[in-house]
């Protein structure tokens, strides 16, 4: 993360160093990657000291070049055909009962990745463990997004990140009626999969945008939202426009809630997985399965 002067809220302990290097020496020993590490989220301490982590899979080289996103750009890996098993391994060893995974965008598949996908899922709930995806647009492709709907993972997650103007500048090579269509599209699949968005804040939108941007999420039956502060991974990305303040993530939650998002996290330090597991006994115990979503 790049250092600058943060305002008094914004500052956060520093990890401890048995924790990370516990948590590591598992990751690396199994050839796994999480996005903790690789996107150098600011919440490593807190989760890895409550072991948990987020898991990506399919490698931890990005086809696309999103200007908000730490994790490294350039060729990809070939697809590790023990990762589902590796894992499962990791997970039995942290004795997980909820899992996050995502993966980096794998534009140079056929499928996307989506297939790697479907095969952690699967795995894992052999194991019982309700599982939250955090999955890429797969561009646009139906094929891909009803193959892991097809697995039933009890969470899908797909990130907005931004407001629709700063797309271009932001999220190059994605679109945002791509990223809401797809919510939609689960939802009509598969009703009684939970669907989750994130959006970042600090990238130069207004408060309307983001309450517009809420709207076309739950118009599209997007039953969760988490809201976090953008912070600049280096110079060489995407600038901090501004810091939000406490009080204005405190509104978005309650706006989102009257939105009708079944709960809406929304903090400075928010990310799509931070504390992922509350988010989803939220839904549960609300027994959302909110009203179908209509059509947009
Ligand atoms: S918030 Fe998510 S990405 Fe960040 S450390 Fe926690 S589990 Fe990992």
């Amino acid at each position: 993360m790049m250092e600058r002067r943060f305002p008094p809220w914004l500052k956060r302990k520093a990890p401890s160093p048995s924790d990370l290097k516990r948590m590591n020496e598992l990751f690396d020993g199994l050839n796994l990657h999480t996005i903790c590490v690789s996107a150098g989220c600011p919440n490593i301490g807190e989760c890895f000291s409550r072991k948990t982590a987020a898991f990506l899979i399919l490698g931890d080289n990005c086809t696309r070049r999103c200007g908000f996103c730490a994790v490294r750009k350039g060729a990809p890996l070939p697809v590790n055909n023990k990762e589902p098993e590796s894992l499962l391994k990791a997970v039995r060893t942290l004795g997980l009962q909820y899992v996050v995974i995502t993966s980096v965008t794998r534009d140079d598949l056929e499928d996307g990745g989506a297939s790697q996908f479907v095969k952690v899922i699967e795995i894992l709930h052999k194991e019982g463990i309700v599982v939250e995806v955090l999955i890429p647009d797969f561009c646009g492709s139906h094929e891909a997004l009803t193959a892991v709907v097809g697995s039933s993972p009890h969470v899908i997650n797909h990130n907005i990140e931004t407001v629709p103007r700063l797309y271009g500048r932001v999220r190059p090579g994605a679109g945002y009626h791509r990223s809401l269509d797809l919510l939609f599209y689960v939802k009509q699949l598969d009703p009684s999969i939970i669907t989750k968005s994130g959006l970042m804040a600090g990238l130069g939108e207004s408060r309307n945008e983001v309450i517009n941007v809420m709207r076309d999420l739950r118009k599209r039956g997007c039953d969760l939202l988490t809201i976090g502060q953008y912070l600049q991974p280096s110079s060489r990305h995407y600038p901090v426009a501004s810091f939000i303040s406490p009080e204005r993530f405190s509104e978005y939650k309650r706006i989102g809630m009257e939105i009708g998002f079944a709960s809406v996290a929304s903090s400075p330090f928010v990310r799509s997985s931070y504390r992922a597991s509350e988010l989803y006994a939220c839904a549960v115990s609300k027994n959302v399965l909110l009203p179908e979503a209509g059509t947009p």
